[in-house]
């Protein structure tokens, strides 16, 4: 499934600190600071916004 076209940003390569698995961000990764896949995002993501 194709999602978020049209989209021009730049995606860094990241390691999920969960899973391990590789995966892209929309953001530069930052040393100290955890970096989630996707799936992992959704788990972690805090429940209040
Ligand atoms: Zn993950």
């Amino acid at each position: 499934m194709t999602y978020g076209a049209g989209g021009d940003r730049p995606m860094y390569s990241a390691t999920c600190s969960d899973c391990g698995a590789a995966c892209e961000v929309p953001f530069q990764p930052k040393e100290g600071r955890p970096v989630y896949c996707r799936d992992c995002y959704k788990k972690h993501k805090p429940s209040r916004f």
